[in-house]
């Protein structure tokens, strides 16, 4: 959640935003109806918004002094008016505002809230330019800087590709520009399109008039959306916005097929989709994988004393303590009850017997506090390390040393190569 400043001095207005406002779980809304409660709520939370939804009107600042008020705490903001009048909208827009925006139905206000939301989540969301001129570069940046967008930038389509394969980077939409020395923004698409799909990593082409003609090629090979040269800022920021709200849709869908809902974890669906094929690559390859199973001791007892809720956060823990300790490429997935397995590539046996030796002792120190009752318990864990007949069958096998595991006393790690 990050913190929004709303100041409106209309209560219906603000009864309006509420609504919105409430809708949406990544926004901390604090109000204020006239510019004095605006800089008592500045004063008060020096340097924690993010963001400022303003009425450009308020009875003690007529002409949105508010406006730079916020600037001057080096907040953006989203600026809502009754009236649009040519002259201070220009003049406002000078400023680090996003949007400016006419409060005249309900609609708008949804509108503004919308925008408010996006702006959050574009300070963790970035973006690749890719134009081999400096000044196209640098005139989109500015306009993705306005929204809060973090920017990277290439000036063909091979650095590009170094960039996007730094997977730290994580790039969530990429705007190209046609034609590039040493690869162009076409091939640029195909070789994107071979690892990522469309409702992954977003493609915007920028065309000018001469590359009319490949719009549609482009489209074909997987690009998302296009944008004419010459844009107006306006146009490049609600293209860029709508795109990425889209490609979050596709994310929450993807989460929803994909992860278990109490830890939010991968279930065994999405383990199977993407373990086989880390198995097939690393049998290629002929390198060995470990499969580990996890599974909480005497986890009955903890649901017995404590209730299933408690038993709930228990569970939980499993998942926090496994993120904390795996590597980004390790794939782990909530198998059931209090069970998780998990897929490792591009380790030796020794580091993985040092690993879950370290996660065994992890849970055995750790203390969880749910909601005032402190419960602890250990795990066991059984490891499959080398290579057999299939993904399956070494699961089958990291079963039977979690078996051993639990048969000679629990709390240990059974290794089988
Ligand atoms: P062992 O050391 O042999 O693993 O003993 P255990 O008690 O952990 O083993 P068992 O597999 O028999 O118990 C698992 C329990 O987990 C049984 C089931 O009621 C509980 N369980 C399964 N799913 C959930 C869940 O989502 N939440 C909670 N709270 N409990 C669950
Ligand atoms: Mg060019
Ligand atoms: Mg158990
Ligand atoms: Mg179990």
């Amino acid at each position: 959640m990050k913190k929004v400043l709303v100041v409106d001095d209309s209560q219906t207005v603000l009864t309006m935003l509420k609504v919105e406002l409430g809708k949406h779980s990544n926004i901390e809304p604090f109000y204020a109806s006239s510019y004095k409660e605006a800089v008592h709520l500045l004063r008060e939370h020096k340097g924690e918004f993010h963001v400022a939804l303003l009425d450009i009107s308020l009875p003690d600042a007529l002409d949105g002094e508010i406006v730079g008020l916020a600037n001057s705490h080096h907040i953006p903001s989203v600026v809502l008016t009754g009236t649009i009048d040519e002259k201070v909208q220009n003049s406002i827009l000078k400023k680090d505002v996003i949007d400016v925006i006419l409060k005249n139905d309900p609609l708008s206000i949804e509108f503004a809230v919308r925008e408010i939301s996006r702006t959050l989540k574009n300070y963790d969301t970035t973006v690749l330019v890719v134009d081999d001129s400096k000044l196209y570069r640098q005139i989109l940046r500015d306009s993705l800087e306005k929204i809060k967008l973090n920017v990277l930038e290439a000036s063909d389509g091979k650095e590009a590709l170094e960039i996007l394969s730094n997977k730290e980077n994580n790039i969530s939409l990429v705007l190209t520009d046609y034609e590039m020395p040493k690869m162009n923004g076409l091939d640029l698409t195909f070789k994107i399109r071979e690892e990522a799909k469309k409702d992954q990593l977003g493609i915007i082409v920028i065309s000018s008039a001469e590359a009319q003609n490949v719009i549609s090629k482009f489209l074909k090979f997987g690009a998302n959306d296009f944008i004419n040269k010459p844009f107006t800022h306006n146009e490049i920021i609600t293209r860029v916005n709508s795109n990425l709200e889209l490609l979050d849709l596709f994310g929450k869908i993807r989460d929803m097929a994909n992860k278990d809902f109490l830890t939010g974890a991968y279930n065994r669906r999405h383990f199977f989709e993407n373990g086989n094929s880390i198995y097939s690559k690393n049998k290629r390859k002929n390198t060995p994988l470990a499969v580990a199973m996890i599974d909480i001791d005497k986890f009955k007892n903890i649901n017995d004393t404590y209730g299933h809720d408690i038993g709930d956060i228990a569970i939980k823990e499993v998942k926090n303590i496994l993120d904390n300790n795996l590597r980004a490429s390790d794939l782990m997935a909530r198998f059931g009850g209090e069970e998780f397995c998990i897929l490792l590539e591009d380790i030796t046996l020794e580091d993985t017997k040092l690993l879950f030796e370290k996660i065994r002792e992890n849970f055995e120190k750790n203390v969880i506090d749910a909601d005032g009752t402190k419960i602890s318990y250990t795990v066991s864990t059984g490891i499959y390390f080398g290579f057999s007949d299939s993904l399956e069958d070494m699961i089958r096998l990291s079963d039977e040393a979690l078996y051993t595991a639990k048969e000679s006393g629990r709390n240990r790690v059974e290794i089988k190569e």
